[in-house]
């Protein structure tokens, strides 16, 4: 079978390499559809990938199945977790659907292939209303993120969100808060992508290059600031601005990854009463909300600008770390 080989600085093409074979718990998939995520430009720009790719979205059909998996059953069409719990009865964080706190939770990268195993805990059978485009995105981390990060932000005074950094995940963002009913202002460098966030919803546009993000937000909110400033782009300065932009009282979250931050105790938390959150991918537990959502109109679909064959996947690379996309699909088969 062929699989995409990130091999660095830019560079990926398709490599052929043997069959997967499951082990005890794993199930290999039939791929029909996997989306590219804004943490594999990385590997992409960077170092590669030893093992092959980082896709860690993507739906298929179960193959095969390993020993002792329950549950599932050859043929059935699954979106796939990249985060599996360990599924055992006495696990807790597991018991309550929590997969991404069970303290032996495992990764499944390697998904832009056309076969490829997992963990049968990971495998969320799809319905069938629900198709191959929307069911890689309602089980994988580009709506998962979204809607994880939403159950943190219940309380009826958020209203008004800024949204730091339009890639996959900001775009996911504003697409949810929007069809949420909020107020959602949209920041980013990327004139493409500040007019993909306003299609999705956004109310206001601030092109982070020619204004001041902070000025902008406080403009937009009458001097108040934001209930929320969502951190979606993985830059210690843009980390600093939601701290600026947030209102007193307000919320930062912190979706995109990066090591390290200089914050002041002081001025961004204590004499401001800001609280600031992490939330990381979504939890199996949340799959059934997720694809309710979409059902009710949440058409997650729009996210998507660009689709290609999995034969094509070097220019879907290409044309995803040129910025100018939001989420690009790799579909497989034909
Ligand atoms: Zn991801
Ligand atoms: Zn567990």
């Amino acid at each position: 079978m062929r699989t995409v080989k990130l091999e660095g600085e830019g560079r990926c093409r398709l490599v052929e390499v043997p069959d997967p074979v499951p082990g005890p718990g794993q199930v290999v998939i039939r791929t029909t559809a996997s989306a590219l995520c804004g943490s594999e430009l990385k590997p992409y720009r960077g170092a590669g990938v030893a093992a092959g790719n980082s896709g860690h979205e993507a739906m298929g059909r179960v193959e095969a199945l390993g020993d002792g998996v329950e549950g599932l059953r050859l043929g059935g069409r699954v979106g796939v977790s990249a985060i599996a719990g360990c599924g055992q009865p006495d696990c807790d964080a597991c018991r309550q659907g929590q997969s991404t706190w069970c303290p032996h939770f495992r990764f499944t990268g390697g998904m832009h292939a056309e076969r490829f195993v997992t963990w049968a805990t990971g495998c969320l059978p799809l319905p069938a209303d629900v198709p191959d485009d929307a069911g890689v995105l309602v089980s994988g981390d580009g709506f998962g993120v979204p809607y994880h990060t939403s159950r943190k932000l219940t309380s009826p005074e958020v209203r008004r969100v800024a949204v730091f950094g339009l890639g996959p995940i900001g775009l996911g963002q504003v697409l949810l808060q929007s069809y949420l009913g909020r107020e959602v202002m949209a920041i980013d460098v990327n004139p493409d992508r500040l007019g993909l966030a306003e299609r999705l919803g956004a109310a206001v546009r601030i092109a982070a290059r020619e204004q001041d993000p902070v000025a902008a937000v406080r403009a937009a909110t009458g001097g108040r600031g934001a209930d929320v400033a969502i951190e979606a782009a993985g830059v210690p300065e843009t980390a600093r601005q939601c701290f600026r932009a947030v209102r007193t009282g307000g919320m930062v979250v912190f979706n995109g990854e990066q090591p390290a931050v200089e914050l002041s105790p002081s001025d961004d938390f204590i004499r401001r009463d800001v609280h600031a959150v992490g939330a990381w991918f979504f939890q199996v537990g949340e799959f059934t909300e997720m694809v309710r959502l979409y059902r009710a109109g949440c058409d997650v679909t729009r996210l998507i600008t660009h689709r290609y064959a999995f034969e094509d996947a070097p220019e879907a690379f290409a044309a995803f770390a040129a910025g100018q996309t939001g989420k690009v699909l790799l579909t497989y088969g034909g």
